[in-house]
């Protein structure tokens, strides 16, 4: 049995999406610039599918760009906006501790560009404060970014709070909604936000495709050059297929998602207070402002990847924070910014839940991990030491 927790890392794509890729890429072979018949019929399904995506977050399809994922919406938005600012003399940049590093790494490589970057800190929960995001905003501030909801610990930020406060100081926001896009109810008119990322495998659709929320009226400069594809402002053949997919992907999100959200919900809390009775334990991001899916839980003592390694030969696909810090030994700097000691966060576990995961597997969880904890404790050193000062 294969128990696949691993969700926001990316989606198992739906039988649906993956019927729309091979339908598109067998049919609708054209280029949609060309101007033969089979090149208008591709467009045709290239602007349903904008529509479509348009519809699902509440926007104008005009509003809607495609990429290749959430890394590049992110850079798209925050490059744009830093070089627009630039023009008008704005080099400031405001963002969060707990961005993914698509847009971390990208502010980075802004600072090395001269703009000077503000990252408001979080509460223990991983919340921002609208407060604090007012507090920086200063009259050369270009940009503020804020996700939508953590990828690790799934605290979901106020961004309807924080888009008021960038819109009445006059400047742009962009959120990053990587994690939230197919899984909240969204509407990007009703949040008032000025630019918004998304991606296609975090909700059952296709890898490598994503889009670029951008409301109309808010200047965008192109990403890649090349052709008009776009709007000229993202170059390159559009990756109809996967469009499409996510196009169909999205809609098959919105079908009965109260419903489903709350069956999910009902089995993170599941596993959330199972998990809390095992002693020195501790959840991770807000109780209640959390992703329905996201279980994000710090064990002391222990090494998560030891944990993965166990839970993986029982069948458990689990991560130990974001995908891109699995695999590296430095604790991930979202629990730190939340404030756990290096100690705690480098035991952390993240399990993200599916409306395709059963009660039978959380139940599985929560009968293999008791064990693999202990055992782990039981060798460890760290461990050891914590009980004799307990
Ligand atoms: N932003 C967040 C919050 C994410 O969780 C991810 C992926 O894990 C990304 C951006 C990057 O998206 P993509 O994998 O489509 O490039």
């Amino acid at each position: 049995m294969i128990v696949y927790a691993d969700n926001a890392a990316t989606t198992k794509p739906s039988p649906r999406a993956l019927e729309a890729l091979v339908e598109v890429a067998g049919t609708f072979y054209g280029n949609p610039s060309s101007i033969h018949t089979p090149g208008q019929k591709a467009k045709e399904v290239l602007e349903a599918a904008r529509a479509s995506i348009a519809r699902s977050i509440g926007a104008d399809p005009r509003e809607v760009t495609f990429t290749s994922g959430g890394t590049e919406a992110d850079n798209h938005a925050l490059r744009s906006a830093a070089r627009l600012g630039a023009k008008k003399g704005k080099m400031h940049l405001v963002s969060s501790t707990i961005e993914h590093h698509a847009i971390l790494h990208t502010l980075e490589a802004l600072k090395s560009e001269g703009f000077e970057v503000t990252l408001v800190p979080v509460d223990g929960a991983g919340l921002v404060d609208p407060q604090d995001v007012k507090r920086v905003i200063r009259p050369d501030t270009a940009l503020v970014s804020i996700m939508y909801a953590n990828n690790e610990i799934g605290t979901i930020e106020p961004v309807k709070e924080i888009a008021a406060i960038c819109r009445e100081a006059g400047v742009l926001f962009h959120t990053d909604a990587v994690q939230a896009v197919g899984h909240l109810d969204l509407d990007v008119h009703e949040l008032g936000i000025d630019m918004l990322s998304f991606s296609g495998h975090k909700f059952h659709g296709p890898r490598g495709v994503g889009a670029l929320y951008v409301r109309k009226g808010v200047r965008l400069l192109p990403f890649i050059e090349g052709g008009a594809q776009e709007r000229g402002l993202r170059a390159g053949t559009d990756n109809l297929p996967a469009i499409h997919a996510m196009a169909a992907a999205l809609e098959e999100s919105l079908e009965g998602r109260a419903e489903k959200m709350a069956t999910v919900a009902a089995l993170r809390d599941r596993l959330i207070s199972g998990l809390l009775s095992i002693p020195r334990t501790y959840l991770n991001g807000d109780p209640d402002k959390r992703l329905p899916g996201n279980v994000s839980i710090c064990f002391e003592g222990i090494e998560g990847e030891s944990l993965l390694l166990m839970l993986d030969s029982r069948g458990i696909a689990a991560s130990s924070g974001s995908a891109c810090t699995s695999g590296s030994l430095d604790p991930s700097h979202v629990l730190l910014a939340i404030g756990r000691p290096h100690e705690i966060a480098h035991g952390s576990l993240r399990l993200t839940l599916d409306v395709e995961n059963t009660i039978e597997e959380a139940e599985y969880i929560l009968d293999t991990l008791p064990g693999i904890v202990e055992y782990l404790r039981g060798i460890s050193p760290v461990w050891e030491k914590l009980e004799q000062t307990a």
